[in-house]
């Protein structure tokens, strides 16, 4: 980890088996005092209550904020949850905020500390998602997924020993997320050359190397070795660094985050449980694969050859020979052990032909070869 580690985003960024030990030290040499600890009713029991153990044993005051669950009997980053977390902070006292949890409990948490002005530390316990270390909160407000400007956490203590017990869907999820930067830096090249996006050399360039180094553990990831959990976690924090070094979510998240999004958006109008997010993004990778593929290989468009295309054709083929096909993308979410279908994740064919031609919508300001095929 000593080369991420080096960047200077974080005061403390340890991955390694009891790293939840080194919390409550860090905390006291920063001179903290009042603390408010949040997790849900899981993840206090993977490292909640471990940790807030520790934190009073080193003399620390700890509000503990147990999230409730919504409707859906998932704990959602909206109103409820951020009001909830609120009333726990005492304005002029709480002087740290600690995310102890899944990527949402991280985004209830920066939202709440940065719009508090009290910083947070992150405590992740399963490598889910690569949204760990982002700026951005996506939050849902009145049903409407929203990314809303944050922080990114001061510290982070992953500890091994814990991601290492997380289900293997939250792992698999994690997989997926990373599986998604095939087709999200094929559409970040595609868009600086075909409508100026900028672009930066150094965040595309740890965001490969982070995803190929997943893909060549995937079969230790899938097996939850320490060797195949340390990779996954420090692809996806380093994924999440690329967005930091950057500023905006172009080298991890282009049209299969869109189908994620816009999948994500109508299980949440339909009342439906929600998916996990890389879930979503390993199969939609797969689907906007084969989708681009056909494209560019064999000219089969959904609606007429687009002109950057027609133009640029060449270098999109060149670019995207470094996609792999569907059928390797599902057979690695497989090895990983997650869905590697539409079917398995429960996405109907309705809803799934609706997304192909909207979910560019859901971003209008980004380009992608798929908003490219729409506007033929
Ligand atoms: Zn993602």
């Amino acid at each position: 980890m000593s080369k991420i580690s080096e960047l200077p985003f974080f005061e403390s960024l340890v991955l390694e088996a009891g790293a939840l030990n080194q919390v409550a030290p860090f905390l006291v040499k920063h001179g903290s005092k009042r603390l408010v600890l949040a997790a849900d009713g899981n993840t206090y029991e993977a490292a909640g209550r471990d940790l807030e153990l520790m934190l009073r044993e080193a003399g620390l005051e700890v509000t503990l904020c147990l999230l409730e669950p919504a409707g859906t009997g998932d704990v959602v980053a909206d109103e409820a949850a951020i009001v909830q977390l609120l009333l726990a902070i005492e304005p002029g006292l709480t002087d740290a905020l600690i995310a102890a949890g899944s990527g949402t409990i991280h985004d209830i948490v920066r939202f709440a500390g940065h719009r508090s002005g009290i910083p947070f530390i992150s405590v992740p316990t399963a490598p889910s998602v690569d949204g760990f270390t982002s700026a951005g909160a996506p939050l849902i407000i009145r049903g409407i997924k929203k990314t809303v400007p944050a922080v990114p956490p001061t510290a982070i203590f992953a500890d091994l020993n814990i991601l290492m017990k997380a289900p293997q869907s939250l792992v698999a999820a994690g997989f997926g997320d990373m599986l998604g930067k095939y087709t999200s830096l094929f559409d970040w090249k595609f868009s600086r050359l075909t409508a100026g996006e900028p672009y930066n050399e150094q965040a595309a360039l740890i965001t490969e190397r982070a995803l190929n180094s997943c893909v060549k553990h995937a079969r230790e990831i899938g097996q939850r070795t320490e060797e195949g959990i340390t990779v996954l976690m420090t692809a996806l924090i380093e994924s999440g660094i690329a967005m930091l070094l950057f500023g905006q979510s172009h080298p991890a998240s282009g049209a299969e985050h869109h189908l994620s999004h816009y999948w994500e958006m109508e299980f949440l109008r339909r009342g439906h449980r929600a998916l996990l997010h890389g879930a979503k993004v390993g199969v939609a990778c797969a689907e906007i694969s084969r989708l681009y593929h056909a494209a560019a290989d064999s000219g089969m468009y959904p609606a007429g050859e687009p002109e950057a295309l027609r133009q640029h054709g060449e270098q999109v083929r060149a670019w995207l020979a470094d996609v792999p096909s569907e059928a390797e993308i599902r057979e690695l979410l497989r090895q990983a052990g997650g869905p590697s279908s539409l079917e398995e994740l429960g996405i109907d064919g309705e809803l799934f032909t609706r997304s192909l031609n909207e979910a560019h919508i859901v971003r209008m300001n980004r380009h992608t070869l798929l908003r490219a095929l729409n506007e033929a």
